[in-house]
């Protein structure tokens, strides 16, 4: 469903993405890793255009781009077809819970206003925070302010959820409910999601297939399994013995 070809992407002469290749299907989960500076969230911000990239071909569903040559309406087009979990939340501070998850329903997916609070309501409802709707942000713990941010990312309903270290801000308590919360959604909608993430005892257990990233490029990918526990190159190898 998702394909990406030569991805490539350079800042000011430096070249963070160099060669970026994989694809992804539909319902899969899939977690990157790596080290800091390796190009994790740069990957995740070209493939929703919140960076350009400088080459290389994005196809999600029936959306494909050329992105040497895109043009205004392929970007939205393909900005449609995801949505994004950042690190620091990024929730609007001056809406309710509830007008975060719904905002996006009534601006660009045209929901009535009351389809909108019906959906958002049961978005919350999914997420534990039912009894949050009305409630601003700043008084929400840092793990129900991301619960949100989750909620507000499904209701679009989109094709891909992307997810840059959703939990790496966060207190450690607050850390469980989040995964778990990503988890449910991922078996539960069959979500297709694309996870960067320096929890490796959660990319075992909710991810199809792991990418190691390393200086622009994708070292390995695999099940778990072999990335996580058999990993076959020394430059995986030496990043997971320091995540121990
Ligand atoms: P981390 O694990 O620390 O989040 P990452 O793998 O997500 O790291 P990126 O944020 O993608 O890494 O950054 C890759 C490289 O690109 C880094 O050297 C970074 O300094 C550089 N970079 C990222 N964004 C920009 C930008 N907007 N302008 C210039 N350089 C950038
Ligand atoms: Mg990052």
């Amino acid at each position: 469903m998702i394909e990406i070809r030569n991805l490539q992407k350079a800042f000011s002469g430096t070249q963070v993405l160099k060669d970026i290749s994989f694809d992804v299907k539909e319902g899969e989960v899939v977690a990157i890793i790596g080290p800091s500076g390796s190009g994790k969230s740069t990957l995740l911000r070209c493939l929703n255009y919140l960076e350009q990239p400088d080459g290389g071909h994005i196809q999600i569903d029936e959306v494909v781009v050329d992105t040497t040559k895109a043009s205004k309406q392929d970007i939205l087009n393909l900005r449609k077809q995801t949505s994004m979990v950042f690190q620091h939340y990024n929730l609007f501070k001056n809406k309710t819970a509830l007008e975060n998850v719904t905002y996006s329903l009534e601006v660009t997916k045209g929901y009535s206003k009351e389809d909108a609070k019906k959906r958002g309501l049961a978005l919350l409802k999914q997420v534990g925070l039912e009894s949050k709707a009305d409630v601003y942000p700043v008084t929400l713990s840092g793990g129900q302010q991301q619960r949100v941010g989750i909620a507000r990312a499904v209701a679009v309903n989109p094709k891909v959820i992307l997810f840059d270290e959703p939990t790496s801000s966060l207190d450690p308590e607050w850390v469980g409910e989040v995964l778990k919360v990503i988890s449910d959604i991922a078996r539960e909608e069959n979500a297709t999601m694309i996870i960067v993430t320096h929890e490796m005892q959660f990319a075992k257990d909710v991810a199809d297939k792991v990418i190691f990233m390393s200086d622009g490029y994708i070292v390995e990918e695999g099940t778990p399994e072999q990335v996580l526990d058999h990993p076959q190159h020394e430059r995986t190898k030496q990043f997971l013995q320091k995540t121990l």
